[in-house]
């Protein structure tokens, strides 16, 4: 699988986007197709296709994503009534995108956790 994903041309700036937050480590951006009021993807800076292929070395990274998910939360106002954090993982789990993601939903009430 090439390492070379839609993700890392938004991350170099290579193709637009609403980008809310970047350093060395993550950025985040708006979702093109959101699917909630706040919908943004928090992503790692180097390509992770998924978190089945997380190791020991990507552990502060993988940390790193909640803490800069949870600021974006407060600054986007959606942190007092809540929101949902998602990690889609290949097939069954919905993954389109093989760079690894975190889904921040808000701005709304979410429903049940999942479609039956
Ligand atoms: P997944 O299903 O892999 O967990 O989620 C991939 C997400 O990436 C989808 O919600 C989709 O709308 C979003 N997405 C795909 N291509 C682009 C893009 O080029 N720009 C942005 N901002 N989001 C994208």
């Amino acid at each position: 699988m090439s390492d070379e994903t839609i993700f890392s041309k938004i991350i170099r700036k290579e193709i637009p986007s609403d980008m809310l937050y970047q350093d060395d480590t993550v950025t985040a951006f708006r979702d093109i197709n959101p699917k909630a009021p706040t919908h943004i993807l928090i992503v790692p800076n180097y390509v992770i296709h998924t978190m089945d292929d997380i190791t020991e070395k990507d552990e502060q990274v993988l940390g790193h994503m909640l803490l800069v998910a949870a600021e974006i939360a407060r600054k986007e106002g959606i942190a007092k009534n809540g929101y949902r954090l998602l990690i889609n993982c290949r097939d069954h789990g919905g993954q389109e995108v093989y760079h690894l993601h975190m889904h921040l939903f808000g701005g709304r009430q979410l429903g049940p956790m999942l479609a039956r």
